[in-house]
Parts: C-alpha cells; structure tokens; sequence
C-alpha cells in the first residue's frame, strides 16, 4: 500500500519538469543536493529541488504545488535555513544572481539569489554603496524580508527601508509587482514580514553615496573582557549616528581564515564603522583602543568594498544556532550579568556573543512603512552557538541562559533575522500585535490556499 502510494507521488512530482523551463531534482537525482544550506544544521529534504532561473519558473513550481497539494519553500544561500520536509517542493534561486546597476538613480534591481558580494561588486566601483549585513555571502531577499541589520545601521535605518520595490510571485502564481504605489500591502509586508506573503523574484534598492569608511575591528585578549565591555558600554553613550559599533566574545576554533591570535582562545572583538568626515571617526575610537593592549588591530580608512572585513563572518558552510535579546539599556549590572554566563571562567560553550548598538536611524519610521517592528530597542545581544550534535541541547540552553541574564533590561522582543525558529513564541517576540494581525491577512489574501511555506509562517486561515 505503501509503495504504490509513494510511486504515484513520485508520478507526479516528475510532471514537475513540464512546468518549468529549468532543472528539477528529486531526492537522489543530480542537483538535489544544491538543497543543503549554509547552515547544516538545518533538516532540508524536500519532495524536489527547482533550480529557478526565471519568475516563470518560481511561478509554474506555485500553481504545480497548488494542483497536486504541495507546498513550497525558497532558499537562496540556506544562511536562514529552517526544516523542510518531503510535502514541499524547494525553490533555489542561486542561479537568479543577476544585479543591474542605474548609476544615475543610484539604484540596483537586484534578482532573488544574488548575494550581497554580487551587488557590492556590481555597485562598489562607482562608489555607490549597497545596504549589507555584517557577511556578504548572505542572499540579499531573505536579509531584506527579515529587515536587514547592517554595520550602518545606526546610520542609515534598517536595510529595508531602502528599498523601492519587489517583484513577487504570490500564492495563487501570480507575477506581481509590490512598490508603494502598486500593491502597497504587499510592499509594506514583504520589508521585515519574512513571512508566508510571496516569493520574491527581484527587488529594487537604493544605493548610497558612500566611497569609503573609517572602520574594522580592534581584538583584545578574554583577561580583558571585564574592563572593554565596561568601558564599551559608556563609550556608547556618546557616540554619534555617523558612527555604529559592536562587541563580541569570541571562541573561534583554529580554521582558515581566523588570525592566529585569536584562535583557540576567548577574545573580544570591538568592531566599528564611521562615515562622513572619517578623521572624527578614528579620533572617536581612540579612547575605546586605549583600553587595554590590543591582540589584533584592522581599523583603517577602507573601500566600501571591504565592509565584510568588519565583522569577519564565517563563509564556509557550518551548522549556527542562534539566540536574540533586544536591549532598552546597557547598564553596569547588565555587563556583569552576561560576563558571568559568558565572560571568561563562565564555561560559555557560544561561538560569539554580541552586543550591537541599535538606535540613531533606526529607531525612526521610515517614509514608507514597513512590516519590520521593534526599532526602539538600545542594544541587541545574539548568540551565536555551533551545535555539533553531542552538545546541541546544551548550546541551546546556554543560549537562553545567556539572553534570560539580561532579563531585566530586555524589550522582550527579536528581529526576524535573528530570533531563534525553533521558538513557538517567535511571532509574538518579533511583531506587535498589528503586525501580526495584517501579515496574517495579507497572507490570507495572497496565498489563501497556504501554498507558500516560506520560513515562518503567519496565517489565519486553516
Ligand atoms: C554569518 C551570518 C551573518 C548574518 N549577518 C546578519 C546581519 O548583519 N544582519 C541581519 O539582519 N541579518 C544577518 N544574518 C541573518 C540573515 O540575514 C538571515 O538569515 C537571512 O534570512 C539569510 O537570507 P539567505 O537568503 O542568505 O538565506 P536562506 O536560508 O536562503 O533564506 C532564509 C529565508 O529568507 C527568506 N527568503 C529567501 N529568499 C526569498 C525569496 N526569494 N522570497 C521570499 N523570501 C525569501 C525565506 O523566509 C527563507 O526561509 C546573518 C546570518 C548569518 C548566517
């Protein structure tokens, strides 16, 4: 009985093929393994893989799913991966990296796999400036839907804010286009909704006028946590917009690609990025470098190009599980309260624990509204934990061990980028109640058969 019914389901799925103009891969068949994501930690086996290469194709995999009962997913890079399982068909769009550059608008159209090291080369060498996060590698759409934190962030607001469109193929397979004049609901979901609303084939940016920054990291040994965190911690009070700045505690493993002095061991990483007159900027860090001795010092006027160099993200795939706190304060009790759960002598098992200081752009509405909530918050702490499966249970709790000892001074809530999957109260953590009312109806309207299984999932009906 069983086998009968499986043969008829893979029938069907290989009638996938006539309704796409690309690669389709069932589990076993050459191109499913372009599923795994970035983030192997992730369950990803899906039904099939639909190697994208048009809207047509995104489209034609929607109405297939639709007919036969299926639902269906996207990845770009799997840097957000979640679990996908055997009822739903995988769109990756990796091969959709194609970025067109208007210099004279000082705007890209950017298609839905392209990362952001595909745009900052198309974009970087007429100094315009694309709004990354802190890795390149990351994939551009699932960055923007989730908001979009980058190292300018206090500058320039959140990534999505500047944005100026989408085209998107919602759940009913239809190729839309979703700006502030056409759509307009679509548009204010899709900018931090990251949620069940559509799959985004292109979108258009803005790019800003930035050549160069004053920026990098300057690395301290773990003994001098206590006094850097501290000293960090007021420095921030006095900082200006044009200036945006993280801390992390780092335990990287001796790999390629990490500095010798601050592999195998715990370090602190004070990253910073200043624009504008960049001078002030290496005159502000000053006091903050002279701190204690540092390991490592980066910081240096940089071509934009080189933003990654900041926070020196891993590249190579590798299994992450991550934990979020929204801050309104860092007071003295709060630093001691997380150096005591993963300071040095904590037996903190975390890859990085960072503080970011939010606020300045940020922390204002943008001119178009968006999905993306929680903009108030001072500090955001993230943990960022390696679970090889003999220790998973016990990064996990770590984590929230580390996000409960700032208790007093959290928001209680998360950004879409960052906030754990596995949390069943994840919506509520990242959306205001509105929010969370209007992406339900919006996902109601958009895909009201819940054909789109795209990361969270927000909907009212069924
Ligand atoms: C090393 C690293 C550094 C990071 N740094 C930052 C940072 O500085 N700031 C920040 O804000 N975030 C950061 N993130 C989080 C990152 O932005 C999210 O994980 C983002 O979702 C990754 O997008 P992706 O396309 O690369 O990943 P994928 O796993 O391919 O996609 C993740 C999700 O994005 C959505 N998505 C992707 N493509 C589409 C599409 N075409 N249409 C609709 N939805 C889509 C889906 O919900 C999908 O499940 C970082 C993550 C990592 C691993």
């Amino acid at each position: 009985m069983t086998v009968s019914t499986d043969v008829t389901r893979d029938d069907v799925l290989q009638t996938l093929r006539a309704h796409v103009t690309t690669h389709v891969a069932l589990p076993g068949e050459p191109g499913y393994e372009r599923c795994v994501p970035w983030n192997v930690a992730a369950q990803v086996a899906p039904a099939a893989v639909v190697l994208a290469t048009s809207p047509e194709d995104v489209a034609g995999t929607v109405r297939f799913a639709a007919a036969h009962g299926f639902t269906v997913t996207v990845q770009a890079t799997g840097h957000g991966a979640v679990g996908v399982g055997p009822g739903t068909i995988l769109v990756q769009t990796s091969a959709m990296k194609h970025c067109a550059v208007d210099v004279a608008n000082r705007t890209a159209r950017v298609e839905a796999g392209a990362r952001w090291q595909d745009v900052l080369d198309a974009a970087t060498p007429h100094g315009l400036a694309p709004l990354c996060g802190s890795a390149p590698s990351v994939g551009v759409v699932g960055f923007l839907t989730g908001g979009g934190i980058g190292p300018l962030v206090r500058t320039v607001g959140a990534s999505s804010d500047h944005v100026r469109g989408f085209e998107v193929v919602t759940g009913e397979g239809r190729l839309l286009q979703a700006t502030p004049e056409c759509n307009a609901d679509l548009f204010w979901g899709l900018r931090g909704g990251k949620a069940t609303l559509g799959i985004v084939t292109s979108v258009e940016i803005d790019l800003l006028p930035i050549a160069e920054f004053y920026g990098g990291a300057v690395y301290f040994a773990g003994d001098d946590a206590a006094a850097v965190l501290h000293a960090w911690a007021g420095w921030c009070a006095g900082l200006p917009e044009t200036v945006n700045t993280s801390i992390a505690i780092q335990q990287l493993p001796p790999m390629p690609g990490v500095p010798e002095p601050l592999a195998g061991r715990m370090t602190v990483a004070v990253r910073y990025t200043a624009v504008g007159d960049l001078a002030e900027g290496e005159r502000l860090l000053a006091p903050l470098r002279a701190v204690a001795t540092p390991l490592l010092d980066t910081t240096a006027v940089m071509p934009y190009a080189a933003i990654g160099a900041v926070h020196a993200d891993p590249v190579d795939p590798m299994p992450v599980s991550e934990n979020q706190a929204l801050l309104s304060a860092l007071p003295s009790e709060a630093v001691d309260a997380l150096l005591a759960v993963a300071g040095p002598g904590s037996g903190s098992p975390q890859a990085i624990v960072e503080l970011r200081m939010l606020g300045g752009a940020l922390a204002r509405e943008p001119r178009h509204r968006s999905a993306f909530c929680r903009r108030d918050a001072a500090f955001s702490l993230l943990t960022i934990g390696v679970p090889a499966p003999e220790i998973a249970a016990m990064v996990v709790g770590h984590a929230a061990a580390v996000v409960g000892s700032v208790e007093p001074w959290s928001t209680g809530g998360q950004m879409p980028n960052f906030a754990p999957s596995y949390d069943p109260a994840r919506p509520s953590r990242v959306y205001s109640e509105d929010t969370l009312h209007w992406l339900a109806a919006l996902a109601d309207r958009y895909d009201p058969a819940g054909v789109l299984a795209t990361g969270q999932v927000i909907r009212t009906l069924r």
